[in-house]
């Protein structure tokens, strides 16, 4: 399959033969019509005709190294690519927040810390909010401190409370 269409792609081969078929279409012809016209004719298209196969065949005809360049071309194209994509993906998105190390602060006597995330729609939120001791920094449990026996429960505000207060801070900060 291969060599048989390496010998038609060939331009010595599709250049000879179709020279020797049309010799003998034209001398069928010449011995009906008895012209030498036609003959001259032929040699002039079949010239024109080898010519331009000659020119087709010379673009398939890929050196080695081209044929590596073209394989290892793809590749690096398609890295090429992904690595314009992140740089344009990453300089889309929005510098972080002045407000983003704010993570903690003192409610009421009431240290609280919480983290900052984001929700699916790219906006910040605050997560993990838990209050600590003012007095030895553990976390308070029930609102009391399991290190120090401290009690909050008096000054202890819900999580929405504190969160409606951070967002308030952070809308005032300047
Ligand atoms: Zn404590």
């Amino acid at each position: 399959m291969h060599i048989s269409k390496k010998i038609f792609k060939n331009p010595w081969f599709i250049g000879v033969g179709s020279s020797i078929l049309g010799f003998i279409i034209i001398r069928i012809i010449d011995a009906i019509f008895g012209s030498k016209i036609l003959l001259s004719l032929w040699r002039f298209f079949s010239k024109i005709f080898t010519s331009i196969i000659h020119f087709l065949n010379l673009k398939f005809e890929w050196p080695l190294y081209g044929l590596i360049l073209l394989f290892i071309s793809g590749p690096i194209i398609g890295l090429l690519i992904l690595l314009i994509d992140a740089k344009i993906q990453r300089s889309r998105e929005k510098p972080l927040p002045k407000w983003y190390n704010y993570r903690r602060d003192t409610f009421d006597g009431v240290e609280y810390r919480w983290d900052w995330g984001k929700d699916y729609a790219g906006k910040y939120e605050i997560r993990k909010l838990c209050a600590y001791c003012t007095n030895c920094g553990c976390v308070l449990i029930g609102g009391s401190c399991p290190n120090c026996n401290s009690k909050y429960f008096m000054s202890l505000k819900s999580e929405d409370e504190i969160k409606a207060l951070i967002y308030y801070r952070i809308e005032n900060m300047d």
